[in-house]
């Protein structure tokens, strides 16, 4: 726990005094547990002090338009059907899947803005398929922001060998369809939040803190200073992601 307090206070947002505090030991203590069992996890520090305004960096491919755009998820509860229309391997064992969004009735491509999940961001879903006669659920945090590739969503997902919906995706091919609902979490995201963001996160547990920060460095009104403590088995794991637009901009 010490060699982990020193590397929270080298990230220069919280000094040892506050973590050896109750509430800091508490937050440090979250978040440790967290990042050992693989998965998302958000620490967020509201301090007192002001802090100077962050720079906010421009990025061409952050540029959203869905202001009317039909939100998929958060008006529907039931499962709905969504199409994987591209996969691509990322690393020897995480590919990324894009999948299409319906179209409710009477949509016309061009004229009525294309649909988007509509999640809350820190939000997920839930995917779910028929394994060996069992209904298998599985939560994922989509990477893109609604309207980042209009009517689609991207997933990263890990294959285990022996896992289940993870090894259902990676043998789907493109043309056919999983079952997913959602929105899914009690975090949710918003720019007056927290003057300060740290994010600690292990192996997949990356998607939901890519997913905030991406959203927060889209939202120019946005000045929250955030940090990112990112740990992996190895590097190959994650080769791929350190080169994406987002990493190389930011
Ligand atoms: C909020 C949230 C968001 C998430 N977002 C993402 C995301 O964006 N991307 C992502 O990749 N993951 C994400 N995850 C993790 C994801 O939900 C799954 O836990 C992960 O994909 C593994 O699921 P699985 O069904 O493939 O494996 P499981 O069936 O749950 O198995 C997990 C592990 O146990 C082993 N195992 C399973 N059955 C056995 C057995 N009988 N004997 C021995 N070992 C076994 C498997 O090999 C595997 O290593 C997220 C999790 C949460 C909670």
């Amino acid at each position: 726990m010490d060699s982990i307090k020193q590397l929270v206070v080298k990230s220069g947002l919280v000094d040892l005094k506050y973590l050896n505090t109750p509430e800091g030991e508490m937050y440090l203590q979250i978040a440790v547990a967290s990042v050992a069992v693989g998965v998302a996890l958000a620490l967020y520090l509201a301090t007192a002090s002001k802090s100077e305004p962050k720079k906010i960096l421009e990025s061409p491919e952050l540029t959203l338009s869905t202001t009317e755009a039909h939100a998929m998820l958060p008006t529907i509860t039931d499962w709905h059907r969504m199409k994987l229309v591209e996969k691509t391997a990322l690393s020897h064992n995480t590919n990324l899947y894009v999948f299409e969004i319906p179209r409710p009735t009477g949509h016309v491509k061009g004229i009525h803005p294309e649909p988007v999940l509509g999640l809350p961001i820190g939000q997920h879903i839930s995917v779910s398929a028929e394994i060996d006669g069992k209904n298998i659920v599985r939560s994922y945090t989509p990477t893109t922001l609604d309207g980042e590739d209009p009517g689609r969503f991207h997933l990263l997902v890990k294959a285990y060998e022996k896992g289940n919906i993870s090894r259902y995706l990676s043998l789907l091919t493109v043309g056919q369809e999983v079952k997913v609902k959602g929105p899914k979490g009690k975090f949710v995201y918003d720019r007056d939040l927290a003057d300060h963001f740290l994010m600690i996160a292990g192996g997949t547990g990356i998607t939901p803190m890519y997913q905030i920060i991406k959203a927060s460095l889209a939202d120019k009104e946005d000045k929250t200073q955030m940090r990112l403590i990112y740990a992996n088995v190895n590097e190959d794991d994650i080769r791929e992601l350190l080169y994406t637009p987002l990493a190389r901009a930011y």
